[in-house]
């Protein structure tokens, strides 16, 4: 497709919209997965056309605005974003790189990439004093209060440094994730989206009662300052972390692209028996003063790289499509599939969002469609493969749960129950519109 400055300025928009509602707002409106891939050709517009380049580009500065509801932190060292790379050939380019910037002996430290929220915790004479957000990197939200409510964080480390600023992921583990689902499934709220956003949104509550509610946990990957400390490597600030007793990332020495690679593969394989969702592996070069030589771009390291790892896929046949009703009355349905393993679960259903998704789609029970596993935890369905009924699904003209009338929003895609009694009872179950209309 030819570019032009005109569809230049209108994918930045619409990125910058998007970065909106997945950093300030924390609810996303496209996949991971969808917002890389525009990205992607963002950067490939910028290469072809640098003249274009705009100061705003979601590419030229780190995401994320600072909220006025916290009081701001200025980052002493800016919390940088990363690189993305999504094939091991870009892995093996970027040790290429290193190589040839780098004549000295040099190593790299291969990690997970926990997907949450990053934060910048400092502590003084070896005890919790403040906590803030990324913000846009240079400054950030100030959650001190929160960050006091997570019980992995350590309110005072052993033998620290007079002064230390640490930086990890807040994350929503699995088991914390599942058990506050299943809590707001039997309350009849909308479940949670997915751990990222949802550690995110928790974080950011203006009272710290509702943050701890959320079991939160935090893990460490850097040494963003020590006074009274030195290291020359980052390995060795991993090691001086855990010894410190925070939570620290686990890491892996590599010498080459090839060890860089197959770690991150074992990493990729071994990745449910994380407590966190992981959405990448990241490989930094060790040598802290190396590191310095290379320096940054206006928003991340030359030093590291984030490899990506794709979205596992697979085809599975629709026995079934119920239909929930929420609290506000929304009806939302989801397939029922036949089980299959992705990314290391047995998934027995996709969400189908609402009737136009559904509609677009063209999916019906009996059809075989392709689910998608991408760092979300509720699998989502892609495209219909085998189309073996007649039409595509419709929602209910009455409520599943109370037999009242539904009607559309006027402005948006949900579809609402009219029933002044509905929704009655707190438990709202999944209801199979075949078998359980109302008589
Ligand atoms: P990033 O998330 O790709 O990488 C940087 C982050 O990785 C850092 O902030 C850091 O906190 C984190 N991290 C986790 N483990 C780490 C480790 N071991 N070492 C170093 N850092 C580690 O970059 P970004 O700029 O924060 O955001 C881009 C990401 O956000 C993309 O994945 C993109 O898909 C997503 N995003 C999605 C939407 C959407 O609408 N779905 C919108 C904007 C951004």
């Amino acid at each position: 497709m030819e570019h032009t400055l005109e569809s230049y300025n209108e994918l930045v928009e619409r990125l910058l919209a998007l970065s909106v509602a997945y950093y300030d707002n924390d609810a996303p409106l496209v996949s991971d997965f969808e917002y890389d891939r525009m990205n992607n050709e963002l950067k490939k517009m910028e290469a072809e056309h640098p003249e274009w380049i705009r100061p705003d580009s979601p590419t030229q500065h780190v995401g994320g605005h600072v909220s006025d509801a916290f009081a701001p932190v200025v980052h002493e060292v800016p919390l940088e974003s990363l690189a993305d790379v999504f094939s091991f050939e870009e892995v093996a380019g970027f040790v290429a790189r290193m190589d040839e910037a780098v004549q000295a002996p040099h190593d790299y430290v291969t990690e997970p990439k926990i997907d949450g929220l990053s934060v910048a915790v400092e502590y003084r004479g070896g005890v919790f004093y403040r906590g803030a957000t990324r913000g846009n990197g240079e400054v950030g939200e100030d959650v001190t209060e929160n960050l006091r409510t997570i019980r992995s964080l350590p309110k005072k480390l052993i033998n620290a440094p007079e002064r230390v600023i640490v930086r990890g992921e807040v994350y929503m583990s699995h088991e914390a994730f599942n058990t506050i689902n299943a809590q707001r499934e039997i309350e009849g709220e909308q479940p949670l989206a997915n751990p990222r956003n949802a550690a995110a949104g928790s974080l950011r509550q203006q009272d710290p009662a509702v943050c701890a509610q959320r079991m939160l946990d935090v893990v460490f990957f850097n040494i963003q300052l020590a006074e009274g400390a030195s290291y020359s490597n980052h390995f060795e600030t991993l090691e001086a972390m855990a010894a410190m007793g925070l939570p620290v990332v686990p890491h892996t020495l590599c010498r080459t692209a090839e060890e860089c690679v197959d770690t991150i593969e074992r990493i990729g394989e071994g990745r449910e028996g994380y407590a966190y969702d992981i959405d990448g592996a990241v490989v930094k070069l060790n040598d802290l003063s190396q590191r310095e030589t290379l320096g940054s771009t206006a928003k991340y390291p030359r030093w590291a790289v984030a490899y990506k790892y794709p979205p596992e896929k697979k085809p599975s046949k629709v026995v079934d499509i119920l239909v929930q009703v929420g609290r506000t009355g929304v009806l939302t349905p989801k397939a029922v599939i036949e089980p299959i393993r992705l990314a290391g679960t047995t998934v027995t259903n996709a969400t189908l969002h609402n009737q136009d998704f559904i509609e677009n789609l063209n999916v019906n029970i009996g059809d075989t469609v392709l689910v998608q596993k991408a760092g979300e935890i509720i699998p989502e369905v892609l495209e219909v493969v085998k189309k073996d009924s007649v039409d595509f699904f419709r929602l209910p003209s009455v409520c599943p749960a109370c037999g009242a009338p539904v009607e559309r929003d006027i402005d948006g895609a949900a579809i609402r129950c009219t029933g002044a009694e509905c929704p009655s009872p707190p438990r709202r179950p999944w209801i199979s519109t075949d078998s359980a209309l109302p008589q």
